[in-house]
This record gives C-alpha cells, sequence and structure tokens, in this order.
C-alpha cells in the first residue's frame, strides 16, 4: 500500500506520455512551446511501463493515461495492452482532445482502456477553431460517436471562458444529456503558458446558468474525485462541476502523476518533481520504487493558493506537462 507522509492513501497514478499536442488550446498552450522535451529522451512504453507495473503491485489501481495529446504518441494501444494484462481490474483511463479518436478507439479498447474523458469546449465550428486554434471540431464529434459505437465509457470536459464559450454551457449540456454522457465543467485555472487575456468563470457563475433553465439538486463529491456532482430536477440528468477556486481536494488527495520523461510530480501546484528515468532505462526498478518512496514522504499536504504569499501566484507548470 502507497501512503504519503500526511497519511493519505495514494491509488491513482496519472501518466502524461507526451506533451506534445496538435492543438494550441488558449488556457493551456496557445503558442508552440519554446522547446519540446527532445524525443530521445522520452522514456519508452517498455520503461514506462517498468515503473507503473511496480506501482500496480504497491496499490495504484486508478491509471489515467494524459497529455499533450496522448493520441499523438505511436503504438498507445500496446502500452495499454500492457497495463491491462497485468492487472484487468484496474481502472485504465485516459483524457484526450479526441481529434484522432476515431482512428485509434477500436483498437484502444481492444487493448483494455475502459472510460475517457474527452475535451469539448464548442459546439460550433468557428468557436472550437477560435479555442484550438485550429479547425477541430468535425473530428472531434466523430471521435465522440466511435467511442460511444465501441462501447466506450466518456465523460466531456468543458472549460468554460467569458466571452469566448460561455454562452453554450447549457448546448453542451444538452448535448451530453441527448448522448447520455456526463459533462463536468471545469474552471479555468490560471497559468502562465494560457492567453493572458483569457477570463474564466467560477463553478457559482456556471450553475447560475444553468438554474436559468432548469432547478438543480447537489449531490455531492464522487468519491476521490475533484468533481462535484449534480442532478438536474426536470429530466434526472447528472453532471459534474470541478471548481479549484473554491474547493480544495487536497484533504482526500490520492494522486501522483508520472511525466514521459520520467519525472515523478507529487502535486500539480509545486515544482518540485524527481526523475525515475535513469533507473527505469537500466532496468533497475528497486531504485524507481525508492524515488516513489521519497516522493510520497514529501507530497505537500496542499496546494500553495490559499498560503498568503502565494495569492498572486499562478502555476509555474503547464497543464500540457503534467496533463491537467
Ligand atoms: N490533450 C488532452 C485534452 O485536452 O483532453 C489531455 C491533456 S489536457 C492538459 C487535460 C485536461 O486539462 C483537459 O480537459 C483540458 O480542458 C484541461 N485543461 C488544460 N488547461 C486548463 C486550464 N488552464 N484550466 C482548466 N483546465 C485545463
Ligand atoms: Fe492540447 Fe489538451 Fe492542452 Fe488543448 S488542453 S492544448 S488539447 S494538451
Ligand atoms: Fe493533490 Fe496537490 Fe492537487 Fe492538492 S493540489 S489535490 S495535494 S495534487
Amino acid at each position: 500500500m502507497l501512503i504519503d507522509g500526511h497519511g493519505r492513501k495514494v491509488t491513482y497514478l496519472r501518466v502524461s506520455v507526451t506533451e506534445r499536442c496538435n492543438f494550441r488550446c488558449q488556457y493551456c498552450m496557445p503558442e508552440k512551446p519554446f522547446s519540446w522535451v527532445p524525443k530521445e529522451n522520452l522514456l519508452s512504453f517498455d520503461e514506462l511501463f517498468l515503473f507503473v507495473k511496480r506501482a500496480m503491485d504497491e496499490g495504484i489501481n486508478k491509471i489515467r493515461i494524459t497529455g499533450g495529446e496522448p493520441l499523438l504518441r505511436e503504438d498507445l494501444d500496446y502500452f495499454i495492452g500492457l497495463i491491462h494484462a497485468h492487472n484487468p481490474d484496474v481502472d485504465l483511463a485516459m483524457t484526450t482532445n479526441g481529434y484522432l479518436l476515431a482512428e485509434a478507439a477500436e483498437r484502444l479498447k481492444r487493448a483494455g482502456l475502459k472510460r475517457l474523458n474527452i475535451s469539448l469546449d464548442s459546439l460550433r465550428p468557428d468557436r472550437a477553431y477560435k479555442i484550438a486554434q485550429k479547425d477541430v471540431l468535425t473530428k472531434v464529434l466523430m471521435g465522440i460517436d466511435k467511442a460511444m459505437e465501441v462501447g466506450l465509457k466518456i465523460k466531456l470536459n468543458m472549460v468554460p471562458l467569458q466571452g469566448i464559450n460561455d454562452d453554450e454551457i447549457l448546448d453542451i449540456l444538452e448535448f451530453g444529456r441527448e448522448c447520455g454522457i456526463k459533462v463536468r465543467f471545469i474552471e479555468y485555472m490560471e497559468n502562465r503558458h494560457a492567453n493572458e487575456a483569457l477570463r474564466g468563470m467560477h463553478g457559482k457563475a456556471i450553475l447560475e446558468r444553468i438554474k436559468k433553465r432548469y432547478t438543480i439538486h447537489a449531490l455531492g463529491r464522487e468519491g476521490t474525485s475533484p468533481s462535484f456532482n449534480y442532478r438536474i430536477e426536470e429530466n434526472g440528468y447528472e453532471f459534474g462541476l470541478i471548481d479549484p477556486h473554491k474547493h480544495d481536494f487536497c484533504e482526500s488527495c490520492n494522486r501522483i502523476r508520472l511525466t514521459a520523461e520520467g519525472y515523478l510530480i507529487p502535486c500539480l501546484y509545486f515544482d518540485e518533481a524527481k526523475s525515475i528515468a535513469e533507473y527505469v532505462k537500466r532496468g533497475d526498478v528497486e531504485a524507481a520504487a525508492e524515488v516513489l518512496a521519497q516522493v510520497l514522504r514529501d507530497k505537500p499536504e496542499k496546494n500553495r493558493w490559499s498560503d498568503e504569499m502565494f495569492k498572486d501566484d499562478i502555476s509555474a507548470r503547464a497543464f500540457y506537462e503534467t496533463g491537467g
């Protein structure tokens, strides 16, 4: 069992398989980063799996593959297959922008992927273009269709932005309801890589928009997930809200992150990270497990958002590096 220095049980590993992306979402990566991690610095899937396998043996029972855009990495189904073969009961999920999903969905499902979170910020082609800075909507919708067809469980993520897509909150909600897919609204989280002019919406304002049409009932948090669930009285549809500006989820934090380069990141909002790269490259899984133990011992109790000295600070680490 993996327990951190504050007594929290760690059962959830998020693996970012690449920081690269085929979108340039304004809230995440509006311009191509000055330099990408050179491809030769990325760990291979066999190297990543060496660590992931050990982490599963020590108590990780939920794994999310993310990025950048994870579907840009070739042979992702091979990696998923390795994880699934080692433990078919692991809750194996992926977060994707959906652009390459139509071609990949069937292979991913066959390899053992169970769940998908797909980002969908707009249902209007011009808006989707404006946010992702690319003509993306048709292919994303095809990806959602295909993933439903092959039987993957799906959630949709929307980041509402003032003056950009905030008038589509109800449209995305109705789309999710018609497709039988849960929508989760995510507060925009300020970070140094985003377009500076962006203004997000706080959870309360998002709920106000929904209340203009519906009566909603708060249901509660989904286990240790940061998402708070609501039910619409008129039709029974349930949606989620992730509102880190109001709630931190640190008390029940059960997660750590691994990057494509082999950095273990104990907390989304801290810059400290420790590398397991040299160990997994030479097959020394014991040394990698020792780094994991150190990272867990040093895992911060909470993010620094509430500290006075960090009030004006915003995350320096890019979401495309950590996978959000
Ligand atoms: N490329 C994939 C995608 O977009 O789904 C996976 C990686 S992306 C970093 C993971 C999630 O983080 C997406 O749902 C995206 O909307 C969210 N995200 C990225 N930047 C964000 C920000 N500044 N605030 C809130 N959510 C953000
Ligand atoms: Fe790429 Fe996802 Fe970031 Fe958009 S949110 S730029 S799709 S990594
Ligand atoms: Fe966990 Fe850090 Fe996120 Fe808090 S901010 S929930 S400690 S990763």
